[in-house]
């Protein structure tokens, strides 16, 4: 959804919120990142009052990238991806909630009912209920397919991996490439199958996605495009028989032992929904975080927000977001002035490539590549896009410190000049 001329009045340092007494009641929904991140805020930013953290996982709050990465793979335990600490997890003296989920608010009373049937009051509510996989039941078959969102999912499909030996990965997005990745790397036999003409449409230009394909062809991942699951049959000794259907055509047969769908991301705003909150796929929410009822916030996943760099709203799925967004809500619920309008930026890891995005990519009318590897192999190397002129957006190759200093780049709108952008030996902090 474009930008409105109110979203674009909104676009400063912005807090209609009266301050927070110092014996109120905050309630955050949802601890995952974002929700982890605000009651962390709350807390280290001086708020005396209750801090109540009611998260539906068993866990503490934790990051979910190591996921398809290192927890997948088996090379990194759970406590790793904790947010923090056990001892500052209870330094910060929250009363966190977990295995509860909230089944509904009440804005008018300012409570939340729990599904264990208790109540908790609030003075202020943030909603951070982040997303859950979309699911996927070809026909034939009387389960879902696997998918990965959470730590126990994760934990569930490492082991489902070791006893694997072909795995088909539905979709071309990041799960998919990074699941497909990592079961390569663990040996497995594994054909990747993406409804589009291209991997991950959404967030990368064409040449980026050609380039993420022929990186899995290299190591050995069979990629079809333009192809979905028509149907799927489980066999007497567990594999899967899958039919695909490329568009207009008889599909071939594949004999798998194990099913993994990454086709997207629903976010979680049925509770804000019910509560009549404005939601638009995502509970909507201005720069201060607020929602349209001004004692409730969202944040993370789950949140649509205006974004100047992207030139409307939307949810950020990312890292980057859902720490920087949960800070920026709990700040405006103390009160702060706030402005949540950050370049987009997140990164990916396959291969031993770590990919890093920032900015706008997929506008560019120009693009302008800048190779760095020394060896030949080596992959090293940024891409700058540019719109009449103008740096948006780049993608780094394990270039994280080249990807660093393009944010102020692209900060200031800069023009720089193509030539010396190219160039390997101009440092990048001199074409501002
Ligand atoms: P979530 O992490 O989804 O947390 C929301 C929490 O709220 C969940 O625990 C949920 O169960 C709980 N909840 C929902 N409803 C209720 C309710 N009614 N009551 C109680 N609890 C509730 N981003 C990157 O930038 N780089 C990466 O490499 C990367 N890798 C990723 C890998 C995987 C496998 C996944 C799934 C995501 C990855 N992301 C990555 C995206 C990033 O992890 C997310 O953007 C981030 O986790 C969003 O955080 P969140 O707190 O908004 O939502
Ligand atoms: P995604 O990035 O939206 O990709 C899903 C892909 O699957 C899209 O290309 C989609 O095509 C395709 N698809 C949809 N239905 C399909 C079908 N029936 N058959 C074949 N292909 C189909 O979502 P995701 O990869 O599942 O990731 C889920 C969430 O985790 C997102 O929020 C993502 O940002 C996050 N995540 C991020 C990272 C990272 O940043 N490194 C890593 C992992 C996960 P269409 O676009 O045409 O629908």
């Amino acid at each position: 959804m474009a930008l409105n001329k109110r979203d674009q009045e909104n676009m400063q340092e912005t807090n209609n919120c009266w301050p927070l007494a110092s014996d109120a009641c905050v309630v955050i929904v949802g601890a995952g990142q974002a929700g982890g991140w605000a009651a962390h805020t709350l807390r280290k930013e001086g708020f005396g009052g209750s801090i109540t953290l009611v998260g539906d996982e068993s866990w503490q709050p934790y990051e979910r990238p190591p996921l398809s990465k290192s927890i997948l793979m088996g090379s990194a335990e759970p406590l790793s991806t904790h947010l923090f600490s056990d001892a500052d997890w209870a330094a910060l003296d929250i009363n966190w909630i977990s295995s509860r989920r909230v089944c509904s608010i009440d804005r008018q009373a300012h409570t939340l009912l729990l599904d264990d049937g208790s109540r908790l009051h609030w003075n202020r509510l943030i909603l951070c209920t982040g997303g859950r996989s979309r699911t996927l039941t070809p026909d034939g078959m009387d389960e879902t397919c696997e998918t990965l969102r959470t730590l126990d999912d994760a934990l569930r499909l490492r082991h489902r991996l070791r006893a694997a030996q072909r795995l088909l990965v539905i979709g071309g997005g990041w799960i998919g490439l990074e699941v497909a990745a990592t079961a390569r790397e663990l040996g497995l036999d594994v054909t990747l199958v993406e409804a589009g003409d291209r991997l991950c449409a959404r967030a990368l230009p064409p040449n980026m996605s050609s380039w993420l394909k022929e990186l899995h062809g290299r190591h050995g991942v069979r990629i079809m495009l333009n192809t979905a699951v028509s149907s799927a049959c489980k066999q007497a000794d567990g594999s899967f028989e899958v039919r695909l259907s490329p568009a207009g055509e008889l599909g071939e047969t594949l004999v798998v032992d194990l099913v993994i769908a990454g086709i997207g991301m629903i976010a979680n705003d049925e509770l804000a929904s019910a509560a009549g909150l404005a939601c638009t796929e995502g509970v909507v929410v201005d720069a201060s975080c607020r929602t349209s009822d001004p004692d409730i916030f969202a944040a993370g996943d789950v949140a649509v927000s205006p974004n100047s760099w992207m030139g409307r709203r939307c949810r950020l799925e990312s890292w980057q977001n859902a720490q920087e967004q949960g800070i920026a809500a709990a700040r405006a619920v103390m009160g702060h002035a706030v402005l949540h309008d950050p370049i987009p930026w997140f990164w990916s890891e396959q291969f031993g490539v770590n990919l890093q995005i920032q900015g706008v990519v997929c506008d560019a009318d120009q693009l302008v590549t800048r190779e760095m590897a020394k060896a030949s192999g080596d992959i090293r190397a940024i891409h700058f896009y540019l719109r009449a002129g103008h740096l948006r957006g780049v993608v780094g190759m394990n270039a994280a410190k080249e990807v660093r200093a393009s944010k102020k780049l692209i900060a200031t709108h800069a023009s720089p000049d193509l030539a010396a952008l190219a160039d390997a030996l101009v440092p990048l902090s001199q074409l501002g």
